[in-house]
């Protein structure tokens, strides 16, 4: 039996988790789960998986979940930053899920990493900001980090059995989001609610901001810097609108390994939870005569500058990805809630960028001091 906590249960990663759960439910348990504001599907959770331990980040909210959950539940309910470090260090869970969306997930994260957890990584977030600081905590304290998002799932399962060295380039696929083909002139008029309508995934609302912008791509080209120890030069970004094939290495003899499937975020969830076993389940199998034909083509880089501005990020080094992250978190935000535009989620990042002189990461600290100055300065340029 694998016993696992949940961060962000109530999210996009937190609720496909809790269905790779219910697919496998003879061999993983949920011990600790945690929530923000959803308290009634906290309650379902509560419920259907009995953990022994829940958190709901807002005080309040916590008081709302215990009073509307019957009186025989168990479940020991607890609130703030605190009780989601307790769900990421609970001594029964071998295995941390990280699916809160955003920087909140950097402290139990590292919680978790210094109890010698097992990391699914979803909360891409944590290891762009931290960077290698992270990637030695987790060999220091021997907690392997073992990526979710499914172009990091793609490029490790097509690392099995080869070594980093023999890695010519990494081929991070993307989907291209909602705005793909269009130009600068198209995107000043585009709403949040256009932004929000991604082709082929469902996910929380930041990724889903993040993938419109390619701003997603761009974390994930520094998450896979980190996690897989290599060069920037040696990531090429392809969009590929079907999101078929999640990404693949090409390898120092010129033979080329991809990983394919739907769609569908269970299947690197799954093995996730899993590595190094697979293991069967009822999901659709991915027929290619079906699909017919697979495309690829370039970014477009000048329209969608959040994906240069990750690159400049890596080579500026530093604080300078934490910086660029927590910009981007802030707006998101303020787009989300109509204050900016779609084109100054990537202008605010770059003028936030010229602005830093990044400084060196060996704590905790560092990053979370990066994230205030990078606030300040947004309220600055506002
Ligand atoms: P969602 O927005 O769907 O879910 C976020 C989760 O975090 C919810 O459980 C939410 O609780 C909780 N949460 C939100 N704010 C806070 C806070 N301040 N404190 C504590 N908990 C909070 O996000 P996703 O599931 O889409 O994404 C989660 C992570 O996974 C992100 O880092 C994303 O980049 C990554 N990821 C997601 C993919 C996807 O397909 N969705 C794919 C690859 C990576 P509540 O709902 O109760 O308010
Ligand atoms: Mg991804």
């Amino acid at each position: 039996m694998k016993y696992i906590s949940i961060l962000g249960s109530t999210g996009s990663i937190g609720t496909q988790t809790l269905d790779v759960v219910r697919e496998q439910s003879d061999k993983i348990t949920v011990t600790a789960i945690s929530g923000n504001k959803n308290v009634e599907l906290l309650k379902r959770q509560i419920l259907e998986f009995n953990p022994e331990l829940c958190c709901v980040m807002d005080d309040n909210n916590a008081l709302k979940l215990k009073k509307i959950l019957p009186s025989y539940v168990k479940t020991q309910i607890v609130s703030g930053m605190e009780g989601l470090i307790a769900v990421a260090e609970y001594e029964k869970s071998k295995t941390v899920v990280t699916a809160v969306s955003g920087m909140i997930g950097l402290k139990p994260t590292i919680a978790a990493i210094k109890k010698g957890k097992t990391i699914a990584l979803a909360n891409k977030e944590t290891l762009v900001t931290g960077g290698n600081y992270i990637m030695d905590l987790s060999k220091k304290y021997k907690a392997p980090i073992l990526p979710v998002d499914s172009e990091h799932s793609a490029i490790f399962q097509c690392l099995m059995a080869n070594e980093n060295k023999a890695i010519n380039k990494i081929l991070l696929t993307a989907s291209g989001g909602p705005f793909r083909g269009k130009d600068e002139e198209d995107l000043k008029t585009v709403t949040v609610e256009d932004a929000l309508k991604h082709p082929n995934w469902s996910m929380g609302k930041k990724i889903t901001i993040d993938s419109a912008t390619l701003m997603n791509k761009g974390l994930e080209v520094i998450e896979a810097k980190f996690l897989f120890d290599i060069e920037p030069e040696q990531i090429e970004v392809i969009v590929h609108p079907q999101s078929i094939v999640h990404s693949g290495v090409e390898f120092i003899d010129h033979s080329t390994i991809a990983q394919l499937g739907h769609p569908d975020m269970r299947i690197p969830i799954q093995f996730a939870l899993f590595y190094p076993k697979r293991m069967e389940n009822s999901y659709k199998s991915l027929s290619l005569s079906d699909i017919g034909s697979l495309t690829f083509e370039k970014p477009d880089l000048k329209t969608f500058k959040c994906l240069s501005l990750a690159f400049e990020a890596l080579s500026a080094g530093g604080t300078m990805p934490a910086v660029l992250n927590a910009s981007n978190e802030t707006c998101v935000k303020l787009f989300l809630d109509k204050k900016i535009s779609f084109l100054d989620i990537g202008n605010i990042n770059e003028k936030v960028m010229l602005s830093h002189i990044p400084a060196k990461i060996d704590s905790i600290e560092a990053i979370l001091e990066a994230e205030e100055w990078t606030k300040q300065t947004i309220k600055k340029l506002l």
